[in-house]
C-alpha cells in the first residue's frame, strides 16, 4: 500500500514527487511511467539512416521520465498569459510564486547560470503595437535541450532512492475501492493495473499523463464518470529562417509571444515556441507526425536557423465536440501526401506551387528537418493558411526578411488540447484524493505551469497527511 501513487513522470509528476518528499520524507511513493527511463531514451532519427518517425512503440521524444519536456527547449515561462489556466485554479498570484518556486529548483539541480529574458521595459512592446501586434508579458528561463537534460538527471538522482519508479509500465485501469468518494478516509483506496498485469494500491493518486496520455486520460473520465469538455485545437506551420531575421528579437527577449488579429477573418495568429539557432523536428501524437522544434544552450549546437510556430486557434461550438480529431484529421493529410511532415518555401506557397527538392536546395535557408517538400494549401484550411500568410507579412514589419521567398514553412504543427477535466481549486476530482494535474488535466499546456501543478497537489496531500 503506497501513501501515493502517481501515473507519469513529466514536469507534473516529478516536481509532485519532489515537492511530497521535501514535506514528509517518510510517506511511501511509486510512480509509474510507460515510457523509458531518461538514459534510455532515445529518438531513431539520426539523419542518415533514420530520416523520419518510424513510430516506435513508445516515443522517445514524448514518453519517459522527464515527460514531453525531457528534450524540448527547456523554455520555463513565468506567466500567466499563456501556457495554461492554473490561475483560474488556484489564483495568479500563487500560480506564479509557484512557478518561481519551480524555477528556483531547476536552478539548484543544475540550471545555474542559464539566462532569464524579460519583456518588462522592452521597446518591442511598442513596435509591435505600431503594426498590428501585441507582444504577451513573460519571464522567460531558458534551460535549453541539453541543461534540461542534465537538471532531469540530478533531479532523477535525487530521488530514485527515495520513491519507486517503475518504468515501462503502462497504468491501464484504476480503480476506485472506497466507501464514499466525498471524503477522505481510512477505506479510500485507489487500485491501479499496469501492463504487466500487476495491480498496486494507493491511498491517494496523482494522474500526470500529459499529452500522450490523453487518450487513456478519456477513459479513466469516462470509467469513473468525471466530467470533461474539448473544444479547442491550434493548427499552423513551423516557420524557420536565418537566426539573424529574428536576432533583435530573440537576444533580448530569447521568446517572444506575439499575437496578430487578422484582418480578413478578426482570427488570432499567435508566435509559439521561439528557437533562435534551433533545429525543427518530428513530432509523433498517437501515432500522427507534426512538427515541433527546440535548440541548445550550448554555442557549439547552434545552427544559422530560428524556427518558431505560428497557430491559429480553433474553438468549435455544439454540437461538435472532438477538436483533436479535427486536428488529427489535418495532420493525417499532410502524413498521406508527404509520408511525414511537409516543407514549402513561402515564395512557392504566394506563387500557389509545391515546392520541391531542387527549389529547397537553390534557396538561402538550409533545413534542418529532411521533409518531404510539398504544398500547404493542400493541407491546411483557407481561413487558417490566410491568417499564417497574413502574419507573416505583419511580422515583416517588424523583423524584415520573414516575408522572404526562401522562408520555409513546415506542416503541420498542431498543439492539441487536451479535454479539460472536472477538477476543483485543489485540482482534485470529484473522488476525495485522486487528482489530475498537467497537461492532461486540459488545464496546463507547458513546463512551467504542469510543474507548478505537481507542487500545488503535492502540498494539498501533504497537508492532508
Ligand atoms: C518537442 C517538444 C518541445 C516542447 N517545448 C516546450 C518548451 O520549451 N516550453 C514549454 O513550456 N513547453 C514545451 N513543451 C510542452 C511541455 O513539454 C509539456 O507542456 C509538459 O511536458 C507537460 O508536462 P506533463 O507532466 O503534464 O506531461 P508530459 O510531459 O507529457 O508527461 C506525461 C508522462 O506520462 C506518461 N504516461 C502517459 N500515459 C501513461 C499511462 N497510462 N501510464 C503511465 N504513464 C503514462 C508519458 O509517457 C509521459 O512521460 C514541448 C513539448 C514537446 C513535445
Amino acid at each position: 500500500m503506497y501513501d501515493v501513487i502517481i501515473v507519469g513522470a513529466g514536469p507534473g509528476g516529478i516536481y509532485s514527487a519532489y515537492e511530497l518528499i521535501k514535506l514528509d520524507s517518510s510517506l511511501k511513493i511509486a510512480v509509474f511511467e510507460a515510457g523509458h527511463p531518461l538514459e534510455k531514451r532515445r529518438c531513431p532519427i539520426d539523419g542518415d539512416k533514420v530520416k523520419s518517425c518510424i513510430k516506435c512503440k513508445s516515443c522517445a521524444i514524448m514518453s519517459g521520465f522527464g515527460g514531453a519536456g525531457a528534450f524540448s527547449d527547456g523554455k520555463y515561462n513565468i506567466t500567466n498569459d499563456f501556457g495554461g489556466t492554473l490561475y483560474e485554479h488556484i489564483g495568479n498570484k500563487q500560480a506564479v510564486d509557484l512557478m518561481k518556486y519551480v524555477d528556483d529548483i531547476n536552478m539548484a539541480y543544475g540550471g545555474e547560470g542559464t539566462k532569464m529574458y524579460s519583456t518588462a521595459g522592452s521597446s518591442f512592446k511598442t513596435l509591435c503595437m505600431i503594426n498590428k501586434l501585441k507582444l504577451l508579458d513573460a519571464q522567460v528561463r531558458h534551460l535549453g535541450t541539453d541543461i534540461n537534460y542534465v537538471v532531469l538527471t540530478n533531479l532523477y538522482n535525487d530521488l530514485k532512492d527515495k520513491v519507486d519508479f517503475f518504468f515501462d509500465t503502462r497504468v491501464d485501469n484504476i480503480e476506485y475501492l472506497g466507501n464514499d468518494k466525498d471524503v477522505l478516509d481510512d477505506s479510500t483506496v485507489y487500485k491501479i493495473t499496469t501492463s504487466d498485469g500487476n495491480t498496486y494500491e494507493g491511498r491517494q493518486c496523482v494522474i500526470s499523463v500529459g499529452r500522450s496520455g490523453s487518450k487513456w486520460m478519456e477513459t479513466v473520465c469516462k470509467d469513473l464518470d468525471i466530467s470533461t469538455k474539448s473544444n479547442r485545437v491550434d493548427l499552423g506551420v513551423r516557420v524557420e529562417l536565418p537566426a539573424c531575421i529574428f536576432e533583435h528579437l530573440t537576444k533580448e527577449l530569447y521568446e517572444s509571444k506575439i499575437v496578430y488579429r487578422t484582418e480578413k477573418f478578426e482570427d488570432n495568429v499567435r508566435t509559439f515556441c521561439m528557437n533562435p539557432h534551433g533545429v525543427v523536428v518530428n513530432e509523433n501524437t498517437n501515432g500522427i507526425v507534426t512538427v515541433n522544434g527546440h535548440s541548445y544552450e550550448d554555442p557549439a549546437k547552434h545552427t544559422d536557423n530560428t524556427n518558431f510556430a505560428l497557430l491559429v486557434a480553433k474553438h468549435f461550438s455544439e454540437p461538435f465536440k472532438n477538436s483533436n480529431e479535427y486536428g488529427e484529421s489535418i495532420a493525417r493529410l499532410s502524413n498521406m501526401l508527404g509520408g511525414g511532415v511537409i516543407v514549402q518555401r513561402f515564395g512557392d506557397l504566394v506563387r500557389g506551387r509545391r515546392s520541391n527538392a531542387k527549389r529547397i536546395a537553390e534557396g538561402l535557408v538550409v533545413p534542418t528537418l529532411a521533409a518531404t517538400p510539398g504544398d500547404l494549401s493542400l493541407v491546411l484550411p483557407k481561413r487558417i493558411l490566410d491568417g499564417i500568410m497574413e502574419m507573416i507579412y505583419a511580422l515583416d514589419k517588424i523583423a524584415p526578411g520573414t516575408a522572404n521567398d526562401d522562408t520555409l514553412l513546415y506542416g503541420v504543427e498542431v498543439k492539441f488540447y487536451n479535454m479539460e477535466v472536472d477538477i476543483d481549486e485543489n485540482l482534485e476530482t470529484k473522488y476525495k484524493g485522486l487528482f489530475i494535474i498537467g497537461d492532461g488535466s486540459g488545464v496546463t499546456h507547458s513546463l512551467s505551469h504542469a510543474s507548478a501543478s505537481g507542487v500545488y497537489v503535492a502540498r494539498r496531500i501533504a497537508d492532508k497527511e
